[in-house]
């Protein structure tokens, strides 16, 4: 794997972006989508970038998605994503394939290394050190996002970078090497770079070589038991299952062919999408008689900005996966069926124009996932 520069990506990626950004109104690919385009596009293709082995999704590319940015990065074995932080914002991550490492360094002077692998989830508070690295066999695939949509550009801090443009006879006396020793190191930032593969880890790191953060970095979300509904089930891993996460909280939900997602809203958080696998149809309310419906597929990226109402359903023949991810690290949601259920008849006959007979016939609460042989009239 070459040495991949965020320049570089962000090039190609503008590209891809630019591209689909203008046809997600009525592209060939998405004939069926309809609605108000005065309403942002809040769809993007992230894995249709061309090149890189990190493809990213932030305001540049996609320019709804302020309050939470992602990237959908691959590591060969012994591909090293090199020692970064990012000074405004936290990192979450969902490993999709293979095997990766991480080191992280706390302000405190804990540190933590730790292997991930499908299912796997870490989190990293904005600020502090980090370095990913691929542990093979096969690539590591995993998706990552950011609580800010403006993280890449004006916030990620390389070491290489740093190095790269510090004097090096500063650094001879920092590092207690002489100042020759700087000649070979990069003269620029990495960002990927590729090296042997790391030595397994011991089971558990030998008493005194590493000093544990109180808070674990890594959840294992797809270990979670799943709260099950008639048409899917959803695995949610907020600040109350894995403390660290104090910003953000992450979702793996699963719906069948036909299944919906019911129509709610998140008082408290931006909600970012990744399609990992099936065929999704998203409406999206964004007030004042705006609403647009757009359909999803396999690595596309989706976002709902705070309090806007949405629904998904499975409009295709297979189960539909997707990863949500909310910029708080508290789960909040309010679901049209539990609101409504929650109001006197009288009112809802009142609001609706309708009988309270009609208003009798209202689920009494949510389903959150109700199937497709839910009642239909
Ligand atoms: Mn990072
Ligand atoms: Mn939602």
């Amino acid at each position: 794997m070459p040495d991949v520069t965020r320049r570089g990506m962000l090039g190609a990626a503008l590209a891809a972006g630019g591209l689909l950004g203008a046809a997600a109104g009525g592209d060939e690919k998405h004939a069926k989508d309809k609605g108000d385009e005065s309403l942002p596009n809040f769809r993007f293709a992230i894995e249709a970038q061309r090149g890189g082995s990190a493809k990213e999704a932030t305001v540049t590319e996609f320019p709804i998605s302020r309050g939470i940015g992602g990237v959908s990065m691959r590591l060969d074995p012994g591909g090293l994503r090199e020692l970064h932080w990012h000074a405004i914002a936290a990192e979450w991550a969902f490993v999709l394939k293979g095997r990766v490492r991480t080191t992280v360094i706390e302000p405190a002077g804990n540190y933590e290394t730790k292997d991930f692998g499908p299912g796997d989830v870490w989190y990293f508070p904005r600020g502090h050190g980090h370095a990913l690295q691929g542990l093979g066999p096969g690539e590591a695939h995993f998706i990552l996002g950011f609580d800010d949509g403006a993280f890449s550009e004006f916030g990620t801090f390389s070491v290489t970078d740093w190095l790269a443009h510090t004097p090096s006879d500063v650094l001879a006396r920092n590092l207690g090497l002489p100042a020759a020793a700087f000649a070979g190191f990069p003269k620029k930032e990495l960002y990927i770079t590729k090296g042997a593969v790391p030595s397994p880890l011991p089971p558990e790191p030998v008493a005194g070589s590493q000093k544990i953060p109180p808070q674990t970095h890594k959840y294992q979300l797809l270990a979670q038991a799943p709260r099950t509904f008639p048409g899917g089930s959803l695995r949610v891993v907020s600040a109350k299952e894995f403390p660290i996460s104090t910003t953000m909280t992450g979702a793996f939900m699963t719906l069948q062919p036909g299944a919906l997602r019911e129509l709610h809203w998140h008082p408290n958080a931006d909600e970012w999408q990744y399609i990992i696998e099936g065929n999704a149809r998203m409406g999206l309310f964004g007030s004042s008689g705006r609403a647009r419906a757009l359909d999803f597929s396999p690595g596309e990226v989706g976002y709902v900005p705070r309090g806007y109402g949405h629904y998904f359903e499975n409009t295709g023949d297979g189960e539909l996966r997707v990863l949500l991810l909310f910029n708080s690290g508290t789960y909040e949601e309010i679901s049209l069926a539990t609101w409504l259920a929650s109001n006197p008849s009288q009112l809802l006959a009142v609001n609706f124009h309708i009988g309270e007979d009609v208003v009798a016939k209202f689920p009494k609460g949510t389903s959150t996932i109700t199937s497709k042989d839910s009642p239909r009239p």
